[in-house]
C-alpha cells in the first residue's frame, strides 16, 4: 500500500472508532498512552509537567510535549481542533409509541444537514452516568431510522424539502415496547437500570467510511468535520521529534453548539492547562505573559471545497479543490482568526513540509461559519491561523474529502510544531 493509502486506512480506523466526542477522546487517549504520553489527573496537584503528557475533560483532550532543552525563548505551539459533530441527541424522556411503532424522542445537536440523516440506519453512542457518578461509554449497532414519506403521499416533497424538527425527525426504533431505551443502554454498559442516572447519547450513522472515485481519490464518512483535523494532529504529535516550543494539541468538544462549555473552546480548559504547564516550568507572573506572547496557534477545522453544482456560492478566485492541500481560511470580519502574520507562519509550515496549500475566502454575499480560532485568539491573545482540509457536504451524515489531504495536513502540522 502507498504511504497515503496507509494514512487513509489509519484515518478510517480512527473514524470508525470515534462515533461521538467521548469515543474520539477515548481513542485519542489510547493512542497517546501507547505512544508514551502520561495521563494527568486534573484534580491532583502536578509534581511535573515535562515530557509527553495529556489530560481528558469530558469530550475534550489536551496533550503536550515539553522540549528536552528549554531555551529562554520557549513558547507554546498550539494546534486546536474539535471532537463533536452535528447529530440527533436523545432527550431525557425518550421512549415514544406511535401507531404501533416504538420511537425515540430526540433533539437536534448543532446544525446538521437534516435531510442527510433520513433513510439511514443510525446507531446510538455516547456516555451514560450512573448514580455514583461513574461514566460508561456506550455504543449500539444500527438500531433506528427516520424514514421519509414516499412521493406518492406528498407530491410536493421534491420541491424544497422542509422538515418539522419535532414531528418528522423521531427515529423508529422497533415494534412493541421492549427493550426501552434505558434498558438497552444499560445492557450496553453492563450496569443495572436501577443505578442509571443520565445519558449524553447521540445518533451516529452506522455505514462504514469508504474510499471511492474514478481513481479512488475520495473518502466518504461521517464526522470528517472535524476528525479530519483531530487524526492528522494526533498522528503528527505521537511521532513528533521534540521542537523548540511546547507542542500542544487541544481537541475541544461542543464547537457545533457555540463552544461555551467546560470542555469547549470558550471555556477555561486551554488557558488553565497552559497556565499549569507554564507554572510547572517556572513561568509565572510576568514570565507567563511573556511566554504567551511568544506563542502561536493553528486552529484546524474542515474547510469548504468548491462544489461544482454551486460555484456561484464561492469566491470567484479562491475555490479550494480536493487533494491540493490544506486550506488557509481568511475572513475580513475575523470569522477566522488568520491575519497576514499568522498566514505567513502557515505558509512557512507548508513549505517546510513540502505540502501544497490553498486559500478559502467567502463570496461577499455568503457569510462563512466560524471556528474555535477566534475564540482561542481572544481568550489567550495568541496569534492564530485558521486552516483545515477541504471537504464537501459539511454537516452531512456523510461528508467527503480527498484521500491525499489528511496526510498533507499532518505533515504541515509536524513542520509547525518542529519550529517552522
Ligand atoms: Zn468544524
Amino acid at each position: 500500500m502507498s504511504e497515503s493509502g496507509e494514512f487513509v486506512s489509519a484515518l478510517i480506523d480512527f473514524l470508525a472508532a470515534s462515533p461521538t466526542s467521548y469515543h474520539a477522546v477515548a481513542t485519542v487517549a489510547d493512542r497517546l498512552s501507547a505512544a508514551g504520553f502520561t495521563h494527568m489527573d486534573e484534580q491532583q496537584r502536578w509534581s511535573g509537567v515535562g515530557g509527553k503528557r495529556f489530560l481528558v475533560r469530558g469530550g475534550a483532550v489536551v496533550a503536550w510535549i515539553v522540549p528536552e532543552i528549554l531555551t529562554d525563548n520557549v513558547g507554546f505551539r498550539v494546534v486546536g481542533a474539535h471532537t463533536d459533530s452535528p447529530a440527533l441527541k436523545l432527550k431525557p424522556k425518550a421512549d415514544l409509541w406511535v401507531a404501533g411503532w416504538q420511537q425515540l424522542n430526540m433533539e437536534v445537536y448543532g446544525g446538521p444537514l437534516i435531510n442527510s440523516f433520513l433513510d439511514r440506519e443510525l446507531g446510538l453512542a455516547g456516555r451514560i452516568v450512573d448514580l455514583d457518578g461513574t461514566e460508561h461509554l456506550v455504543r449500539t449497532g444500527p438500531v433506528m431510522r427516520v424514514s421519509q414519506l414516499a412521493p406518492h403521499l406528498d407530491r410536493s416533497v421534491n420541491d424544497r424539502l422542509t422538515i418539522d424538527r419535532q414531528a418528522e425527525l423521531m427515529p423508529s426504533f422497533g415494534l412493541g415496547d421492549e427493550p426501552d431505551i434505558v434498558t438497552l443502554l444499560c445492557d450496553q454498559a453492563g450496569i443495572s437500570p436501577a443505578v442509571f442516572a443520565f445519558a449524553d447519547v447521540l445518533s451516529y450513522p452506522t455505514e462504514a467510511p469508504a474510499v471511492f472515485g474514478n481513481n479512488g481519490e475520495f473518502l466518504a464518512s461521517s464526522r470528517l468535520d472535524d476528525l479530519s483535523s483531530v487524526f492528522p494532529a494526533l498522528n503528527a504529535l505521537t511521532k513528533l521529534e521534540s521542537g523548540p516550543d511546547v507542542a500542544v494539541f487541544a481537541a475541544f468538544d461542543h464547537e457545533e453548539v457555540g463552544s461555551a462549555t467546560t470542555s469547549g473552546a470558550q471555556g477555561p480548559l486551554l488557558a488553565d492547562t497552559l497556565a499549569r504547564i507554564a507554572g510547572g516550568l517556572g513561568a509565572t507572573g510576568d514570565a507567563w505573559y511573556a511566554m504567551l506572547a511568544r506563542s502561536s496557534c493553528v486552529s484546524s477545522d474542515a474547510a469548504h471545497s468548491v462544489n461544482p453544482n454551486h460555484v456561484g456560492k464561492y469566491d470567484p478566485l479562491s475555490r479550494p479543490m480536493m487533494n491540493q492541500g490544506p486550506v488557509l481560511k481568511v475572513s475580513a470580519q475575523q470569522r477566522y482568526a488568520t491575519d497576514a502574520s499568522t498566514a505567513a507562519l502557515w505558509e512557512r509550515a507548508c513549505r517546510e513540509a513540502d505540502v501544497p496549500h490553498q486559500v478559502f475566502v467567502s463570496n461577499n454575499d455568503v457569510p462563512c461559519g466560524s471556528t474555535i480560532g477566534p475564540l482561542t485568539a481572544t481568550r489567550l491573545g495568541i496569534p492564530t491561523v485558521d486552516a483545515g482540509i477541504p471537504i464537501l457536504s459539511m454537516h452531512s451524515a456523510r461528508e467527503m474529502c480527498g484521500t491525499a489531504d489528511p496526510e498533507y495536513l499532518s505533515r504541515a502540522l509536524t513542520a509547525y510544531w518542529q519550529g517552522a
